[in-house]
């Protein structure tokens, strides 16, 4: 019995492990599947960082489908070390920045340049692993709150996600569960709130700590002190670093170095925030709007 025994219970733990990875391949696939659009060039080389590079979008055209424009001529520079916003309506754009940076897709015409490679002459893994994507909606595997912000490094130890989570300020929240970091969260387990998730996805960004950062703000409400709050850890994961903000409210941007008004995929208006405002354009007007609201 007991020869039988252990190859079956070897069996299940084979078993288990298949199960997950299938699990988290589904959610990679899903979140993935526009990779088949893109390769790595034959003479790919890798991105090799020793500090926050520059990223520059270089006279961007694109479109998802041919027969739909999206971007026309953007082009603006995030300095090392600096932050840019982008704000505009819905539609206009902002995220499919991200993306391109990410290189889910590759542009039509034009360049983005990364130290000044062309992120087309780059491994598609040195490029990704420089960059950290908060997304607006983040994908939540089914497995323990320890995984889900693990996933973020490699081999990263439950002291360094403990340390994580303290930082993105979610630490107390799981400990208060009833198995803490070994909670299972997800669709089939503990359903986290907009806020919980995007603070997971913070904790799971800075194990990652990448020199390049691409916050893609949630458009669903947040209560005011929690849009503060993640704000505020927003800001200090992205310190030094080269940042990217797609911002839908214009609270978050204020400090920008630059903020590029987007409208139907073009770039109408830029400057910092005093700058905007004296302007007396779109974005002040976009501004009296979101105050009156407020
Ligand atoms: P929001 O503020 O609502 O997030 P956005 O300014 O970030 O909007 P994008 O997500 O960049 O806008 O989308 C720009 C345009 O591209 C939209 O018209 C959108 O419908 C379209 N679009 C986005 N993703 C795809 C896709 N995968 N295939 C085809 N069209 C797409």
């Amino acid at each position: 019995m007991i020869q039988l025994y252990i190859p079956l219970n070897f069996l299940g733990v084979i078993y288990r492990e298949i199960k997950q990875a299938l699990t988290d391949l589904d959610k990679m696939f899903t979140l993935m599947e526009r990779d088949q659009e893109v390769g790595d060039a034959p003479d790919a080389r890798p991105l090799l960082l020793k500090s926050p590079p520059s990223v520059r979008f270089d006279h961007v055209n694109f479109a998802y489908e041919p027969a739909r424009p999206i971007l026309h001529d953007v082009s603006f520079e995030i300095p090392a070390g600096q932050t840019v916003a982008v704000v505009g309506p819905s539609g206009s754009g902002k995220s499919t920045l991200g993306r391109l940076l990410y290189r889910f897709y590759d542009v039509q015409e034009g360049r983005i340049l990364v130290n000044g490679h062309d992120v087309k002459s780059l491994t598609q893994d040195s490029l990704r692993r420089s960059i950290g994507i908060v997304p607006q909606d983040t994908v939540l595997f089914n497995d323990t709150v320890a995984y889900n912000i693990g996933y973020g490094r490699t081999g990263a130890t439950q002291a360094e996600i403990e340390q994580a989570a303290r930082a993105a300020r979610i630490h107390d929240f799981i400990t208060n569960t009833p198995l803490g970091y070994g909670t299972m969260v997800g669709e089939r387990g503990l359903k986290l709130s907009g806020g919980e998730k995007q603070r997971v996805a913070i904790a799971r960004t800075l194990l990652k700590d990448p020199p390049i950062l691409v916050f893609d703000e949630a458009t669903s409400a947040l209560d005011s002190a929690n849009e503060r709050a993640i704000q505020a850890e927003l800001t200090a994961v992205g310190q030094g670093k080269t940042v990217l903000v797609i911002a839908h409210r214009l609270s978050t941007v204020v400090n920008a170095h630059e903020i590029l008004v987007m409208d139907a995929g073009r770039i109408i208006e830029r400057g910092t925030h005093v700058q905007l405002l004296n302007a007396n354009g779109r974005y002040a007007q976009m501004w009296r709007l979101q105050q009156h609201e407020a």
